[in-house]
C-alpha cells in the first residue's frame, strides 16, 4: 500500500510538463495501484444491502405518514425521528451526543417562515484515523403537500435516504466483526435541499468534522428509478463530479464498479458545458466548493420527478440496490485506504 503514495506524488510532481504519452502511462499507473481494501470482506458487507430492505424502508419513509417531508413541518418532524429510530435501533452512534442525533438549523438562517429544521446525523467512527471522515450524504426533505396533494418524493430522495440506511447497516455490520472503517464515516441526511441546498451548506459552516479533515463526499439524489435515455438497457447510473477534484477518486469509483457492480457508469452530466448544471444542484455542491471532492449519484428526471406520482411502487429496487452497493463500494475503499484520497484540481 506505499507503493501508492509514492506513485501518486510522483504522478503529481510529473502531470504539469508531461506530454499525453506520458500523462497516459502516469493515469494507466495510477489506476494500477490502486489495491481494494479487503475485497472478499467488502463483498461479504456489501450483500447485506438488499432490496428486499430497501423496499421495506421506502415503503415507510415515503408513505402518507410523513406527509411529503416538507422542510419545518411536522412530516418532515415524523421523517427525522424515524431516521433517529432507525439509528438507534441499529446501534449506530451519533458523533454530536449520545442521544441526539439532531443538528438544528435555527429559524434565522432560512430566507423564508420556516420555523427551523435540522439535519440528522449518525456515524462509525474510523479505527486508525477518527478524525478524517468519508461523508454519505442525502436529503431528508421533499415538497409536502400543495392543493391537498402528498407529494411523496420516493424517488427524489427516499431513495438516497434509505440508500444510506442500509449502508450504515453494511458498515455496521463490519465494525461488529472487527472490520470497522480506518477512517470514520459520517451518514449525513440533509434537510431543506429543496429550499436550496440549506441544510448541506448549513452543515458545512458549522461541521462537526472539521473540512480540512473531510476525504470527500459521496452524495445520493434520485437512485431508484430509470430516466428515458435508459430505458431499453437500465444497468447503469449518471455519476456527477468524480474528475473534478480528485483524479484518484474517479479511477477509485470505476474500479469498484468494474470489481463488484458492472454497470455503465454515464458521464453525460458531469460534462463542464452541460446546460442542465446538475453539478451546482444538489448537496455535494456544498462540499465541492470547499475543495473536497464528491461524487453526485442521480438516476436521472423522469415524468413524476417533483411530482405527486413519486411513489414507492414505482421504484426499481434491484436497481436501487446495485447502485447502493457501489457507493458501499466506493466509502469503504475510501475510508479503508492507507493514504487518504488525493486532491489535484481546483473548481
Ligand atoms: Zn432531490
Amino acid at each position: 500500500m506505499k507503493i501508492l503514495s509514492i506513485t501518486i506524488l510522483s504522478w503529481f510532481a510529473l502531470v504539469g510538463s508531461c506530454s499525453n504519452e506520458r500523462y497516459t502511462t502516469k493515469i494507466e499507473n495510477l489506476k494500477k495501484s490502486i489495491v481494494i481494501s479487503d475485497s472478499l470482506e467488502l463483498a461479504t458487507y456489501a450483500q447485506t444491502i438488499t432490496a428486499e430492505e430497501l423496499k421495506t424502508h421506502l415503503y415507510k419513509y415515503a408513505s402518507a405518514e410523513f406527509e411529503g417531508r416538507e422542510t419545518g413541518t411536522k412530516g418532515q418532524r415524523k421523517a427525522v425521528q424515524f431516521i433517529k429510530e432507525y439509528y438507534m435501533s441499529e446501534g449506530i452512534a451519533s458523533p454530536i451526543a449520545d442521544t441526539s442525533y439532531f443538528q438544528p438549523i435555527p429559524a434565522s438562517y432560512f430566507s423564508n417562515t420556516i420555523k427551523g429544521s435540522e439535519n440528522v446525523l449518525a456515524y462509525i467512527k474510523g479505527r486508525e484515523k477518527p478524525n478524517e471522515v468519508v461523508v454519505i450524504s442525502a436529503h431528508l426533505d421533499h415538497e409536502g403537500i400543495k392543493d391537498g396533494k402528498i407529494y411523496y418524493g420516493a424517488d427524489d430522495d427516499g431513495s438516497g435516504t434509505v440508500a444510506i440506511m442500509e449502508i450504515a447497516q453494511a458498515f455496521k455490520m463490519a465494525a461488529e466483526n472487527g472490520m470497522g472503517p480506518k477512517r470514520s464515516i459520517l451518514f449525513l441526511h440533509v434537510t431543506a435541499e429543496e429550499l436550496g441546498l440549506e441544510g448541506s451548506r448549513y452543515y458545512t459552516e458549522n461541521p462537526i468534522f472539521p473540512l480540512e479533515n473531510t476525504v470527500c463526499n459521496l452524495n445520493i439524489d434520485m437512485i431508484g428509478r430509470i430516466d428515458k435515455t435508459h430505458e431499453e438497457d437500465d444497468d447503469y447510473i449518471y455519476l456527477i463530479g468524480s474528475d473534478r477534484l480528485s483524479t484518484e477518486l474517479h479511477y477509485i469509483s470505476e474500479k469498484m464498479n468494474s470489481s463488484f457492480t458492472n454497470m455503465k457508469l454515464d458521464y453525460t452530466f458531469n460534462a463542464e458545458n452541460d446546460r442542465n448544471r446538475f453539478y451546482y444542484r444538489s448537496d455535494h455542491y456544498n462540499f465541492a466548493k470547499h475543495n473536497i471532492p464528491v461524487i453526485f449519484y442521480f438516476n436521472g428526471v423522469h415524468e413524476d420527478y417533483h411530482q405527486p406520482s413519486d411513489t414507492p411502487d414505482k421504484i426499481e429496487y434491484d436497481l436501487l440496490q446495485k447502485r447502493a452497493q457501489l457507493i458501499f463500494a466506493t466509502a469503504w475503499q475510501a475510508a479503508n485506504m492507507e493514504s487518504r484520497i488525493a486532491v489535484d484540481k481546483v473548481n
